[in-house]
């Protein structure tokens, strides 16, 4: 199961990025545009980690993290506080507040995906399995790793995201347009024919040694990873 994460954040611009980032790092996102809704939103979808923005309307961030820890089903939830402020009061009063970690804005997605895997690593390590098999096929995605038949497996960027798409999704068929979305920046002007070149280098690395095809083309329609594709 997809690790379940709370953006909580009113300004919808960081709401999209966050939520762009970390769906495409495959997490389960939620999100809450004030403090009053995130509490709701907690109640209802136990999210495994919450993102708390500091400057939130009604209710400040700060206030919404204490809140959280006076209640016994939420006290153990971790929190990630986005802020603005980079004084080292502020920061103290964060974590004195009860937030796991903070980071400062501007941000970039990536820093903010890892300090989420950082923090479910310590906090609860059974979340983030960072570990994809399929057939004979390991993924290691923190380690960047893929093996086949324990031997090693070398892809580029592109290759590795889509590869990680499929091996989350084993099965299932995926046009063309849609492993775009999944392995490709969303800005990126790149032609639905260029998805046929990146799985031709997928497979070209993954079928070495004669290993069996796990790539399915799917024809007019796209590409899945299925071991009985051969
Ligand atoms: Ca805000």
């Amino acid at each position: 199961m997809k690790p379940r994460v709370l953006i909580v954040e009113d300004e919808p611009a960081i709401v999209t990025l966050l939520r762009y980032n970390l769906e495409r790092e495959g997490f389960d996102v939620s999100e809450a545009s004030d403090g009053e809704e995130a509490m709701v939103s907690v109640a209802e979808q136990r999210p495994d980690l919450i993102v708390l923005d500091w400057m939130l309307p009604h209710l400040s961030g700060l206030e919404v993290c204490r809140q959280l820890r006076r209640a016994p089903e939420t006290r153990a939830t971790p929190i990630i506080m986005l802020t603005a402020k980079s004084e080292g009061q502020d920061r103290v009063r964060g974590l004195e507040s009860g937030a796991d970690d903070y980071v400062t804005k501007p941000f970039s997605p990536a820093e903010v995906v890892a300090r989420v895997r950082a923090v479910l690593r310590r906090t609860k390590p059974a979340t983030v399995d960072e570990i994809l098999s399929y057939a004979d096929v390991v993924m290691d995605l923190a380690n960047h790793r893929v093996v086949r038949n324990s031997e090693p497996v070398h892809l580029g960027p592109t290759e590795f995201r889509l590869l990680r798409h499929f091996m989350e999704n084993p099965g299932r068929v995926f046009s063309r347009d849609q492993l775009l979305d999944a392995a490709w920046d969303r800005d990126a002007e790149v032609e639905p024919r260029t998805v046929d070149v990146h799985i031709r280098r997928l497979r070209k690395a993954l079928n070495h040694a004669d290993r069996a095809d796990l790539i399915r083309t799917v024809r007019a329609f796209g590409y899945a990873l299925d071991a009985e594709a051969a």
